[in-house]
């Protein structure tokens, strides 16, 4: 096997095996850009070595090879002690993890070599010290496993109130013994000096880094499969640090909050990798690079153009400026906000470097719910306490926490709370996630608040610096004696930056507004449209909705949906028609049984009217009573209680009784769906002829009729023969179909589709029974050990479960079109409006998903994207 590539060798195509980083690196290497030399060290030996717990055989020499290449290349050898190589170990993912895994710079110091760097430098001694600190630290904070506290603890302690720049080389040279004292005490072994060894140390730190625990969490968060391994890159340093005239920055080729074009980013003079992100000191603007050094910024922007081309996206890109001299040290296609998204797809296609069908690939169902989630409404009375970088859009009310461990807990009460940190570091992610939103008082659109809460989808503010933020304190000051202390309410606005005391009331986003039928009030919603007329036009899938109430269903409508996919009737049993339920349930005779049910029909006949008016001609998919009968009737322990006390009157004794007959251990596995229509006569023919007659009142309905929870084809049978009797009595010719939910029809749809005209499965309940998991019950008791085992990547309720329920699925779409050609399939489980299982319903063949009303446009996008 091959375990290593040079940069000269890879491609961005490789992004399996070299990681993004790696894969990106030989992209631009090859597109001769200014790429310091180096090579990549595959996931694959990873993999490996995170299986094996040791370096696949070969590895060693595989690596030796290539840093003798480099060697040779850069005409010296690492940490050579009068004239040293320097190298960078870098993590690289095949999906970016911000900040998330380990990088150790300026491998191959030691108390030899750093005379000879700060010689290469032109006896620039400070630089060539400041670099030896920084390799201590990093090195012995990421590899030796040493609480990083306890170095900044100690560089504090030297640079008292000035900024790191300000420390002489003397300074910095004492700093090295005392660091180098750090990790004698925390290791009770000295900083090894061997180049090599550093090396090969901290390869395998890298490799490490991949199972720790703020990784797993982001991966869990972000959904990245938790066995892909990191690739590591070695990489001959560059130098930020050598003085005034060299920096570090980091650049987007749009910007990655609107979308817009222009010059976006940060530089540090004077300043080396992370510095930048960590905003120990303050970045400035990008722009102010070009009085500083006009020709690596001409440089710079003419690189970013290169790659926006290349690439055909927004890039976001990490440089280094050495003495006058640029070099770029990463990119790749940038992380973006959903609004960006839909806007940069658009403008790429007018700039004529997509097509409309890339452009429908580029957005995703998720951004397009972020685009549809309520903002604050500007007409409300509101108190401002300050302003910051509108880092990641959307309106977050919550209360205040300052520290992360907080607001895992308040969240985990059930509390809606908004993180407040001076800065968040990568330590800070838990609370991150548990947030509705993060408010900084540092850092901008660059720093790790907004890159990963952009990632999240999240609302952000950071850099609101009129704020005092006091690391260890419980509250935060803003400029008129403002004090917000632990738990009081805030709400930030990450769409203006804006900051505010209290709950501000939300109103509905511009894109549900115009999904609403508003004209479209801006280029957003403008791209949205665009996007979403192709989209239409592309798919192969139909949507339709979940709706049980005019209501939704006209909004349904307006949303695209092409007709109900699912119309509970539960409701229709509901409110004051209870009294009725308990007749029904309580008749001792056929007479008394029949008299309920007469007066049920015409009543839900008037319901039905108004979904098929709502609908203009569309379909609708009716469901036939579900649940359980005892969920109608008063419950058992409130009629006990009154049996005891005295107060039951005579209708409650019997209500006592009859909740007792209908008492199940088990009711989700009982008397309900079809077994319901089996047992109590009339009741189903009851809702039949209530939607025939309907249907024949309003021109142009088409009702679908669906039976719940059939098992057998001879269930479906028996209550199909009643139907189509009434339905010719009646004279309106509806579809008769059944769900697929309980894993026997699936497994036996070649029978049922004999009896149904159409299938719709029933995703809750057929995840439920194929798991054997109560879904009312799991979430608690043990989803979140279940998560942590791996055993899923998420919770099958949410995306459909492919080797399992998708494969009772598929045989079920196999069987049921063998038996019957013109079988019309459909899922009307939560499954409907979730993008990965909109995919998999494409894949298995299906003629449409449904889903609720807001998740309508979701589907739509996610359909097109399938069919692409
Ligand atoms: P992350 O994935 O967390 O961004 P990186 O591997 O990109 O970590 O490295 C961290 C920082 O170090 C970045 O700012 C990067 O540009 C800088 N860096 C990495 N390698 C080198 C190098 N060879 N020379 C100079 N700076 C480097
Ligand atoms: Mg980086
Ligand atoms: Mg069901």
């Amino acid at each position: 096997a091959k375990y290593v590539y040079d940069f000269t060798e890879g491609n961005r195509n490789l992004k399996d095996l070299l990681g993004g980083k790696g894969a990106n690196l030989a992209e631009m290497t090859n597109l001769d850009l200014p790429v310091p030399p180096g090579f990549t060290i595959t996931t694959d030996a990873c993999r490996h070595y995170l299986a094996a717990g040791a370096v696949p055989d070969g590895l060693d020499r595989e690596v030796a090879g290539h840093l003798d290449a480099l060697e040779a290349q850069m005409g010296r050898r690492l940490g050579q002690a009068d004239d040293p190589l320097l190298v960078s170990v870098r993590s690289g993912a095949k999906f970016s993890m911000p900040g998330m895994m380990e990088t150790v710079l300026n491998i191959g110091l030691n108390d030899q070599s750093v005379h000879g760097l700060a010689k290469q430098a032109g006896g620039n001694e400070r630089f060539a010290w400041d670099s030896y600190r920084r390799l201590i630290q990093m090195f012995g904070k990421t590899v030796l496993g040493i609480d990083g506290e306890l170095f900044e603890h100690a560089l504090d302690g030297v640079k008292g109130r000035r900024q790191d720049t300000g420390l002489d080389a003397g300074e910095l040279q004492r700093l090295v013994e005392t660091f180098k004292g750090i990790v004698r005490e925390q290791t009770g072994r000295d900083f090894p000096t061997d180049p090599r060894e550093q090396m090969r140390l901290a390869v395998m730190a890298v490799f490490d880094s991949w199972n720790a625990p703020r990784a797993i969490l982001y991966r869990r968060q972000e959904r990245i499969p938790a066995d892909l391994g990191t690739a590591v890159n070695i990489m001959a340093m560059v130098f930020g640090n050598y003085g005034d005239d060299s920096g570090t920055g980091v650049a987007f080729t749009r910007d990655p909050g609107s979308g817009n074009q222009g010059i976006y980013g940060d530089y540090l003079q004077n300043a080396q990798g992370e510095d930048v992100v960590a905003g120990i000191r303050n970045t400035i603007p990008l722009e102010e690079l070009e009085r500083i050094d006009k020709r690596s910024y001409d440089e710079l922007l003419g690189i970013m153009e290169t790659l926006e081309h290349h690439y055909k996206d927004l890039c976001d890109i990490e440089f280094t400026i050495e003495r006058g001299k640029l070099w770029m040290l990463q990119t790749r296609v940038g992380k973006r906000t959903a609004a960006a998204a839909f806007r940069i797809a658009t403008q790429l296609v007018d700039q004529g470097l997509i097509t409309l069908d890339e452009a429908v690939t580029r957005v995703t169902g998720d951004q397009l719910a972020r685009l549809m989630f309520p903002r604050f409404d500007a007409g409300a009375d509101r108190r401002k306490v300050a302003d910051g970088v509108k880092a990641s859009p959307g309106a977050a009310v919550g209360k205040a926490v300052f520290t992360s461990e907080r607001a895992v807990e308040l969240a985990a009460q059930g509390e809606d709370v908004i993180l407040v940190r001076r800065e968040t570091n990568p330590d800070d992610l838990a609370g991150m996630i548990a947030a509705k939103g993060i408010l900084t008082s540092r850092g901008g659109k660059t720093s790790h608040a907004a890159v990963v809460a952009r990632g999240m989808g999240k609302a952000c503010v950071c850099g609101a610096d009129t704020l005092e933020v006091v690391n260890g304190e419980h509250r935060f000051t803003a400029p008129g004696d403002v004090v917000v202390s632990e738990g009081d309410v805030i709400s930030i606005d990450g769409t203006t930056g804006e900051v505010f005391l209290g709950e501000v009331p939300v109103v509905a986003s511009e894109v549900v507004e115009f999904f609403e039928g508003a004209e479209p009030a801006d280029d957003l919603v403008r791209a949205v449209d665009r996007i979403m007329r192709h989209a239409d036009g592309v798919r192969g899938l139909g949507v339709r909705a979940n709706a049980d109430t005019p209501d939704d269903a006209a909004r349904a409508r307006r949303f695209g949906a092409q007709g109900i996919g699912l119309c509970r009737t539960e409701h229709m049993f509901l409110g004051e028609r209870r009294q009725l339920v308990e007749d029904l349930v309580l008749a001792s005779t056929d007479e008394d049984r029949q008299a309920a049910l007469d007066a049920l029909e015409p009543l839900q006949q008037a319901d039905f009217i108004q979904i098929f008016q709502a609908m203009g001609g569309d379909p609708v998919t009716i469901r036939l009573i579900d649940p359980p009968l005892h969920e109608f009737l008063p419950d058992i322990v409130d009629l006990s209680v009154k049996v005891a006390t005295g107060e039951a009157t005579e209708q409650d004794r019997k209500l006592l009784t009859a909740v007792k007959r209908l008492h199940e251990q088990n009711p989700m596995l009982g008397l309900r769906g079809v077994r319901l229509g089996l047992v109590i006569p009339g009741l189903f023919a009851m809702q039949v002829r209530a939607i025939a007659r309907a249907a024949k009142e309003v021109q142009g309905a088409r009702p679908e009729i669906m039976i719940p929870l059939v098992a057998a084809v001879q269930e479906l049978e028996e209550v199909r023969e009643e139907a189509v009797k009434i339905l010719a009595d009646v004279g309106v010719e509806a579809q008769i179909g059944t769900m697929i939910e309980v894993p026997r029809a699936a497994l036996t749809a070649g029978q049922i589709a004999e009896a149904a005209e159409f299938f719709s499965f029933g995703t809750n309940d057929l995840t439920q029974m194929a798991w054997g998991f109560s879904r009312d019950d799991v979430e608690a008791a043990f989803f979140s050990r279940y998560l942590d085992l791996g055993i899923f990547g998420v919770s099958p309720f949410e995306t459909i479960d492919r080797d399992g329920v998708g494969r009772l699925i598929k045989t079920a779409v196999e069987e049921g079109r063998a038996a019957r050609p013109d079988l019309h399939i459909g899922i009307c489980g939560e499954h409907g409006g979730d993008p990965d299982s909109v995919h998999f319903c494409h894949e298995a063949g299906m003629d449409y998903v449904s889903c609720s009303p807001f998740r309508i446009p979701v589907a739509r996008l996610e359909a097109a994207r399938a069919a692409l």
